[in-house]
C-alpha cells in the first residue's frame, strides 16, 4: 500500500516546484528590470518554502496562499512526495521585461534546477503573456524549453493565468497545464492544487494526461471577461460539466490579455483527459464551440474626459459618494504606467467646480514637491511618465501632503483650485481609500475620484462609490487600438470570421520556433 504512494523504485517522489509571473502591455515605456521584481517579490530555497507553507505569506500583501501553496498542499495530501523550492519571482503589470532582467531570472531559476539533482517532475507557476524586449518570441515558451533541458525525464506542469496566450511552444513541452477560472482571479491557490494532483498522479501511473487544444481568432479582453457574468458564465459552467465527466483531467480557457505585443494572440482552450485522445479532440472542439458564442460580449459605454465631467457633475449619486472614474486606457493593474495627464488637462480648463482626486505617475513632479516646503506653492508643469507623450499641464499647486512608502515610493499631493493630484514616483494604484487618506484626504468627501483598475478598488469601496464611469484617454491601455492592431490571423472584432475553424489552423500550424 505504502510501495503505490511512492515514486520510482519504492523513493518518494522528487518534485521542484518555482514560479516566472509577469503581465506586459507593450505600450507602456516603462520596462520591467530586476528593481521591480526585487521590490514585489522574489524568494528561493528555503524562503520560498516557508512562504508557501500554510502558516506563510507566498506573495506578501496580495495572496497568503498563492499557486505554490496550492501545489504543497497537493503534494502533502498524496504523500511520498518531496517538494524542492526553486526560485519564485513576480512583478505588478508593466512594460516588457529588459533582456538582462529576463535572463537574471531564468538564469536563476534553471541553475536551481540543475542543482536539484533527480527530480520526477518539475510545476511552474507562469502567467502566460510575459513579454521581453526583442526576443520575439514567447518568454514562457523558453522558459518551457530551458527547463525540460535541465531537468531531462522529469514531467512538467504549469499553471497560467487565464489571461496567457497559448502557442505550441508552451502546450507542447507540457505534461500537465491547468489555469485559472475566475476572473478576478482568486483561485490561484486552488490552481496550483489541480496541477500538483494531476501531475503527481500522473507520475505514479494513476492516470495518463493527453490533451488537445484550439486556438480562437479573437481578441476580446480588457474587463469584460468576468467569469460569473454571461457571456463567460456559459463557458465556464461547460467546463464544470465536461469535468464530471471522470476520464476528463482538466479543461481550461483563455481570453488573452491584448496589450501585449504578440502577432499571435487570440483565445484558446485546452483539455486533458486520462489517456483518451480522440476524447480530447472532441471536447476541445466542443468547448471551442461554445466559447466562439461568447465572443460578442458587449462593450460597456466608453465616456470621453468630457463627457465624463458632465455626468459627474449632472449626477446625484455624487452627493451620497465619490462617482467612480476607470481610467479604462491607463490601466496600471493591466500594466500601463499611470501617468496620463488628459484629466488634469481637462480639469484645468474646466473643473466644473468638482472635487476630484485624480493620481498621476510622475517621478519629475514628486521630486519637486519633495524640495518645495509643505504649504507653499509650486509651479509646475505635469508631465506623467517619461516618454509616454502626454500634454504638459502647467499648474499653480500646492504642496498638501506627502508619504513615503517602501512599496509604492514618494507620493505628494498636489492641490490645485478643487482639483487634488496625487504624483507618485511609482505606477500609482489608489484602490484602498488609505492611498488618499495618507495624504490627508477622506476620499468619501470628493465629487469623483480616478481609479487606474478594472475591478479590485470595488471591494474597498462598496459603501462609498455608488457609479462607476469608464472613461477613455488614450493611454497604454486603449482598446480601440488593442483590437485594431495588426494580427497574423484576422480576428474579432477588427475582423468577423464566420467560424473558429480557420483561425485555428492558421495558429496552430505555426511550430514552437
Ligand atoms: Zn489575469
Amino acid at each position: 500500500m505504502l510501495g503505490a504512494s511512492l515514486g520510482r523504485g519504492g523513493k518518494p517522489l522528487r518534485i521542484a516546484y518555482g514560479r516566472i509571473f509577469h503581465e506586459a502591455c507593450a505600450a507602456s515605456p516603462l520596462l520591467t528590470t530586476r528593481d521591480a521584481f526585487v521590490q514585489q517579490h522574489h524568494v528561493a530555497g528555503e524562503e520560498l518554502a516557508r512562504a508557501a507553507s500554510l502558516r506563510g505569506e507566498e506573495l506578501a500583501s496580495f495572496f497568503p496562499h498563492a499557486e505554490l501553496t496550492g501545489f504543497l498542499q497537493a503534494a502533502r495530501a498524496a504523500g511520498g512526495v518531496e517538494a524542492v523550492p526553486l526560485s519564485s519571482a513576480l512583478a505588478v503589470p508593466g512594460g516588457p521585461l529588459t533582456r538582462e532582467c529576463f535572463e537574471w531570472l531564468l538564469d536563476d531559476l534553471v541553475a536551481r534546477v540543475r542543482d536539484a539533482g533527480r527530480l520526477d517532475g518539475v510545476y511552474l507557476a507562469l502567467h502566460g503573456s510575459m513579454e521581453v524586449s526583442e526576443l520575439g518570441e514567447s518568454p514562457e515558451a523558453v522558459i518551457l524549453r530551458r527547463v525540460r533541458e535541465a531537468a531531462p525525464g522529469a514531467k512538467i506542469a504549469a499553471s497560467f493565468d487565464l489571461h496567457g496566450n497559448l502557442s505550441a511552444g508552451i502546450v507542447e513541452p507540457l505534461d500537465v497545464l491547468v489555469s485559472y477560472r475566475t476572473n478576478p482571479h482568486w483561485d490561484l491557490a486552488p490552481t496550483g492544487f489541480r496541477a500538483g494532483n494531476r501531475l503527481i498522479r500522473s507520475l505514479r501511473g494513476q492516470c495518463r494526461p493527453v490533451s488537445a487544444w484550439r486556438k480562437l481568432p479573437v481578441v476580446v479582453g480588457g474587463g469584460m471577461n468576468v467569469d460569473f457574468l454571461e457571456p463567460m458564465r456559459g463557458v465556464y459552467k461547460l467546463m464544470s460539466k465536461l469535468e464530471r465527466d471522470p476520464r476528463v483531467l482538466t479543461t481550461s480557457f483563455f481570453v488573452v490579455h491584448p496589450f501585449t505585443s504578440a502577432d499571435d494572440l487570440g483565445w484558446s482552450v485546452h483539455v486533458t483527459t486520462d489517456g483518451d485522445a480522440d476524447l480530447a479532440e472532441r471536447l476541445a472542439d466542443q468547448l471551442a464551440d461554445r466559447a466562439w458564442t461568447a465572443r460578442r460580449a458587449p462593450l460597456p459605454e466608453l465616456l470621453d474626459i468630457d463627457r465624463a465631467l458632465d455626468e459627474v457633475r449632472r449626477s446625484p449619486w455624487r452627493k451620497l459618494g465619490p462617482i467612480t472614474l476607470v481610467d479604462v486606457d491607463d490601466i496600471v493593474g493591466a500594466g500601463a504606467p499611470g501617468g496620463n495627464t488628459r484629466i488634469v488637462e481637462a480639469l484645468v480648463a474646466d473643473d466644473r467646480g468638482l472635487s476630484l482626486l485624480v493620481p498621476v505617475h510622475d517621478p519629475a513632479a514628486v521630486a519637486r514637491a519633495f524640495e518645495t516646503p509643505l504649504g507653499a506653492t509650486l509651479e509646475l508643469s505635469l508631465r506623467g511618465t517619461p516618454g509616454y507623450e502626454q500634454p504638459e499641464v502647467p499648474l499653480v499647486a500646492t504642496v498638501a501632503a506627502r508619504a513615503d512608502d517602501p512599496r509604492w515610493g514618494r507620493r505628494a499631493r498636489l492641490t490645485a483650485g478643487r482639483t487634488e493630484i496625487a504624483v507618485t514616483e511609482r505606477p500609482p494604484l489608489p484602490i484602498h481609500p488609505g492611498f488618499w487618506r495618507e495624504l490627508g484626504i477622506d476620499p468619501r468627501r470628493a465629487d469623483a475620484m480616478v481609479q487606474k483598475n478594472f475591478f479590485h478598488y470595488r471591494l474597498f469601496h462598496l459603501a462609498t462609490s455608488f457609479r462607476h464611469l469608464p472613461v477613455v484617454t488614450d493611454g497604454a491601455t486603449n482598446l480601440r487600438r488593442a483590437a485594431s492592431a495588426p494580427r497574423r490571423v484576422p480576428s474579432y472584432p477588427s475582423a468577423d470570421p464566420v467560424d473558429w475553424r480557420d483561425g485555428d489552423r492558421q495558429f496552430r500550424a505555426a511550430r514552437a520556433g
